[in-house]
């Protein structure tokens, strides 16, 4: 057994083209709401006395997109209400250049509904999770609400940055480093520092930390994971993982001489934060999830390589086994213990053989797709060292047969030479 991925488990679990996360059940932010919708009717028709809706959130005030006429109608009546007492606010955040680009209408529009709604989430007493759909709930909404005024996908997402950056400077204490964060933050932490002696080989992450070059772009991914933390706004956030992917993209690339796949990325994923072990992963990962503006994790870079790091993540937190590490339970326990350290030769691959073969996949004569583990190498190796002491343990036979036939030969010769003839008297002694 050994560590094997594949891209695929990235996507949506409901095949909608979208990124899926571990933290909505393997669906995108759509399908997650829309099942948890359905859930919520079959829950609504089973309790029958009870009609009236007793959730947290009522999912039919704001609907997806595919029912745009209905979005803008509860748009309206959700945007409306309570607006009369926060109306004279002014807009906090400061306007970015780019604002400039966005009318007058438009950024009155965005301002006014961030902070309504900011103004709204003070009223209600969620859990950081509910507080999260009901973001993203938002987001959608103001997303339809503004496309009934402009068609220009730019400036939508310029909006949408402004909407984020409204509502972040508001709450984002609430959705940050909560108690249930805290505690899987210092969890995935101490899991990590249990498996410090990893090295990139052993799970399967194909960086040749021997390149001057390809350390300095580790030490660059690390510290990107370290700026995570130190930006506020989810869309930094998503930046600097996005931006720590690119470098480790790049280093796989120049490794191996050739383009790493998503099952190349996965693997070093892992490498990296058992290297960098980055504090307050969870709770960052978390706030972005739940602040975030939804198109962000749902396609494109940033969204791909924030569910990469998550599922990176979520195999750290499941364990690593000894046997997807190809070790006995007893080199496993010895390394963690500290007792023994890996030897290199499990540690890293071997690159200058690898770059030889020109192709990275062409020594692992297996399928072209599939990640080869440190074990494999090192079977393939004993297989050919076995194959060459026998070729050779062959050749020392034949040469002793020729040699000992030579050596009875010649003795036959000689003692044909000398005619000596064997002793009788010695032979039948008295
Ligand atoms: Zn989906």
């Amino acid at each position: 057994m050994s560590l094997r991925f594949s891209g695929a488990q990235l996507l949506c679990k409901n095949k909608c083209g979208f990124y899926g996360n571990e933290s909505w059940d393997g669906y995108c932010s759509l399908c997650f709401k829309r099942a948890k919708r359905e859930e919520h009717k079959k829950e609504e028709n089973s309790k029958s006395e009870s009609p009236k809706s007793t959730s947290w959130f009522d999912f039919s005030e704001i609907s997806l997109f595919g029912e745009k006429r209905k979005a803008r109608l509860s748009l309206t009546s959700a945007f409306s209400s309570g607006s009369g007492s926060s109306s004279s606010r002014s807009p906090e955040a400061e306007p970015t250049p780019k604002a400039d680009l966005i009318s007058r209408q438009l950024l009155t529009l965005v301002d006014k509904q961030s902070f309504d709604f900011v103004a709204k989430t003070k009223k209600k007493n969620f859990t950081p999770e509910e507080f999260g759909d009901f973001i993203t709930s938002f987001y959608d909404a103001l997303a339809e609400a503004i496309r009934t005024k402009e068609d220009d996908d730019e400036t939508i997402s310029l909006c949408m940055d402004r909407a984020e950056a409204n509502i972040t400077s508001e709450i984002y204490q609430k959705l940050f480093a909560q108690e249930e964060d805290e505690a899987a933050d210092i969890d995935l932490q101490r899991k990590i520092r249990a498996l410090h002696w990893i090295g990139p080989a052993m799970v399967g992450a194909k960086l040749d930390r021997g390149l001057p070059e390809v350390k300095l772009l580790i030490d660059d991914a690390v510290t990107n994971f370290l700026q995570t933390n130190s930006s506020e706004l989810p869309r930094e956030k998503l930046e600097h993982l996005s931006a720590a992917c690119d470098c480790i993209m790049q280093s796989l690339s120049i490794s191996t001489s050739s383009s790493p796949s998503a099952d190349d990325l996965l693997p070093a994923l892992i490498f990296l934060l058992l290297h960098t072990n980055p504090p307050l992963f969870k709770s960052n990962l978390a706030l972005i999830r739940r602040l975030s503006q939804p198109e962000n994790l749902r396609s494109g870079k940033l969204a791909y390589h924030y569910c990469s790091i998550c599922s990176a993540v979520g195999f750290i937190e499941r364990g690593i086994t000894e046997a997807e590490l190809n070790l006995t339970k007893r080199q496993f326990e010895q390394f963690q213990k500290s007792e023994a350290r890996p030897p290199t030769a499990l540690m890293d691959f071997d690159f200058t053989t690898m770059r030889k073969t020109s192709r990275i996949v062409d020594i692992f004569d297996v399928d072209d797709d599939e990640v080869s583990s440190p074990a494999l190498e090192r079977l393939r190796h004993l297989k050919l060292q076995n194959e060459e002491f026998f070729s050779k343990a062959k050749k020392i036979k034949e040469e002793l047969t020729s040699f000992s036939m030579h050596v009875q030969k010649e003795v036959s010769e000689i003692s044909e030479k000398y005619s000596i003839a064997p002793d009788e008297q010695s032979e039948n002694p008295q």
